[in-house]
């Protein structure tokens, strides 16, 4: 069994696919062990994205992930990490399988969704970032 976090963004919020991205997660055989909605701070965008820091599309990034509620939930099974990011599709729509979230629901490069973990690591920091007892992300 692995735990990862799979994040709605903003534009899956406002597209109203929140009902329809989950049921492709449970569809696949993951189990919803934590989910919220919840509104991200600049900080909290930016502490989340610290790795793309140096990225010319951070600002811009870390505007759209604070432009609404998003939804983020942890996904326990078998392989967890990678189902997801099988079912999310490639970062950008253009290049995502047909069948992906990605493909189906995405906009753009920035505006694409959904989020997944991409390693263990990742996925234990990330977890914790929205579910853990003492971040200041965590929210109530
Ligand atoms: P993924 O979400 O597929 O793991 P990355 O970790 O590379 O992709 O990037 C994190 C997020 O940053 C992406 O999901 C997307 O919202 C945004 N992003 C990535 N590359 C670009 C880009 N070239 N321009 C704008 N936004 C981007
Ligand atoms: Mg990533």
């Amino acid at each position: 069994m692995e735990r990862t976090l799979s994040i709605i963004k903003p534009d899956g919020v406002k597209k109203n696919i929140v009902g329809e991205v989950i049921s492709r997660f449970e569809k696949a055989g993951l189990k919803v062990v934590a989910l919220k909605m919840t509104e991200l701070s600049t900080a909290c965008a930016e502490g989340f994205y610290e790795v793309h820091k140096e990225r010319p599309f951070f600002g811009s990034l870390t505007e759209f992930m604070t432009s609404g509620p998003i939804v983020p939930m942890i996904l326990e099974g078998d392989d967890a990490i990678k189902k997801v990011r099988d079912l999310m599709g490639a970062t950008n729509p253009a290049d995502a399988a047909e069948g992906t979230i990605r493909k189906d629901f995405a906009d753009s490069i920035e505006a694409n969704i959904v989020h997944g973990s991409d390693a263990p690591e990742t996925a234990a920091f990330e977890t914790a970032y929205f579910f853990g007892k003492e971040t200041e992300c965590a929210g109530s």
